[in-house]
């Protein structure tokens, strides 16, 4: 039984049961079976052959799960978007993907409801299963491939690892579906004929309502990035009075520290908590450890954990030799999570992705070592960041803002406090002088550069300069620059 089959039997034998709840809608595991199969016999009848990706446009409607599944059930992959992603992105990822269809929960929403099983089953195991598209160095999101059987042995480990209860468990679901974490809330939950909880953003920026749904979500397997927890947590009623069945939080994409994970193990003393570590490109997480009173005594930083079985990590040093234990290195990722590449661009995939040890493997550009059997993750290479677990390539900011007709060159930073970056800054030189003030230049950039890049990528700060520091071999000095913030 592959993964689709899995979920269509919860179809069968608890149709009433609830698969997703957002903003007070309900689906069943019902109506997402049959309107699942509705839509891709649609997609079947109206595409045939061609099989280009279907991009969904939407948040967290249960209608993005209908779309979802019908897409893959019809062997064609989907493209999750965000609608708070502006325009000029959405274009842009469009393009890249040349998907057949936009489809939006409306038009989900006016597709008939039929009986009809969906006729064309068979999605093969190294058939594209969804594509995501994240931030890419040149200014170009680039479409991360995940196939069915990437995500089927991401899968299976998760729930070998964490024994979920059948029926019994409510995911989170806080990251946007553009977003890989949130693979991890919904395939383990749709898998096991769990509840899939959704927080809207509305309901993110509203602190006060945001507590009140998270009382009544009756959760039991937290799903988030660490920032995420470390935002509830300055609400000192976040515990375990508000979420009695919380039994693990499973946290992935940013770094988890100590001081989040001991406040939650003292808040909710009757839950796990897990640090897992991945990239998009090696479906959402390869490594597990749960963190414990233990760990917490015995690492001040903590350590990202062991590697899923069936995969393989080593550090490397540049000419991609393995490097000895407790040696620091770049972490590279081989086995079947490892996705075949990015669509549409066989340069960034043959740049990024091998063959290891006769699998398929993939250079992270993140830096780790091993230690006592533990993998720890120290930052990385190159100019990728993560802000409030968002990935940005700081170059993609850049891109962005010297494509406008009033800037000359900008190098993008960001501001870090405690170890952790807390927003971004421009540098920017302008094309041609100009007497309006700062303030007003900067709002004016800001608006402008909104139209092209979502609200997490947008510098908070701009420095108006007329050169760049140069370091002695002629670079622009990003280390001195860094030191002015
Ligand atoms: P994304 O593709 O958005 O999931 O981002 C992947 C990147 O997030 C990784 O390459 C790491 O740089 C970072 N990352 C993921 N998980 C962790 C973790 N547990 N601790 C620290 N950094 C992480």
């Amino acid at each position: 039984m592959d993964l689709i089959e899995r979920i269509d039997r919860w179809g069968a034998v608890a149709p009433e049961a609830t698969a997703h709840i957002s903003d007070r809608k309900t689906l069943t595991y019902g109506q997402l079976r049959r309107r699942s199969d509705a839509l891709a016999s649609y997609l079947t009848e109206r595409f045939g052959d061609d099989r280009s990706p279907i991009a969904v446009l939407g948040h967290r409607e249960p209608e993005m799960l209908i779309a979802f599944l019908g897409a893959v059930k019809s062997c064609r992959p989907y493209v999750p978007l965000d609608t708070a992603l502006p325009q000029q992105r959405i274009d842009k990822i469009l393009a890249t993907s040349g998907a057949a269809l936009v489809l939006t929960p409306e038009d989900v929403r006016q597709l008939p409801e039929s009986q009809m099983r969906c006729p064309s089953r068979g999605l093969q195991g190294d058939g594209p299963f969804y594509v995501l598209f994240t931030s890419g160095s040149t200014g170009e999101p680039k479409g991360v491939i995940i196939t069915l059987a990437c995500l089927e042995h991401f899968v299976t480990w998760m729930l070998a690892e964490h024994r979920f209860t059948e029926f019994g468990e409510v995911f989170l679901n806080q990251a946007p579906f553009s977003f890989d974490l949130s693979v991890m809330d919904l395939y383990c939950g749709l898998a096991t004929g769990g509840t899939l909880f959704s927080i809207s953003r509305d309901l993110i920026a509203n602190p006060k309502e945001l507590y009140r749904a998270l009382t009544s979500s009756g959760v039991t397997t937290w799903v988030s990035t660490p920032s995420f927890a470390q935002m509830c947590l300055v609400e000192e009623k976040f515990s375990e009075t508000m979420l009695p069945r919380v039994r693990r939080f499973l946290f992935c994409g940013e770094t988890l520290t100590p001081q989040t994970a001991g406040l939650l193990l003292k808040r909710f003393p009757r839950a796990e908590v897990w640090n897992t570590y991945g990239p998009t490109e090696a479906t959402v997480a390869t490594t597990s450890i749960r963190v414990d009173a233990e760990i917490l005594k015995q690492y001040s930083a903590l350590p990202v954990g062991r590697t899923m079985p069936g995969s393989e990590i080593a550090i490397v040093n540049g000419n991609r030799e393995v490097l000895p234990v407790n040696q620091r290195g770049e972490i590279i990722i081989a086995g079947p999570n490892v996705s075949p590449g990015y669509l549409a661009r066989p340069d960034l995939t043959a740049d990024a992705f091998f063959q290891y040890r006769g699998q398929r493997a993939y250079r992270t550009g993140d830096l780790g070592r091993f230690r006592d059997n533990l993998l720890f993750f120290e930052g990385r290479i190159d100019d990728q960041i993560k802000l409030s677990g968002y990935r940005i390539e700081l170059g993609d900011v850049e891109a962005n803002l010297r494509a406008m007709a009033t800037v000359r060159d900008a190098i993008v930073l960001p501001v870090i406090k405690d170890g952790a970056a807390q927003s971004l800054a421009a540098f920017v030189l302008l094309a041609a002088r100009d007497e309006t003030s700062h303030f007003n230049l900067s709002y004016r950039l800001r608006n402008q550069l909104s139209e092209r890049l979502p609200a997490y990528m947008l510098p908070r700060k701009f420095i108006f300069l007329d050169a760049f520091p140069m370091t002695p071999n002629g670079k622009v000095d990003r280390a001195s620059l860094a030191k002015s913030l």
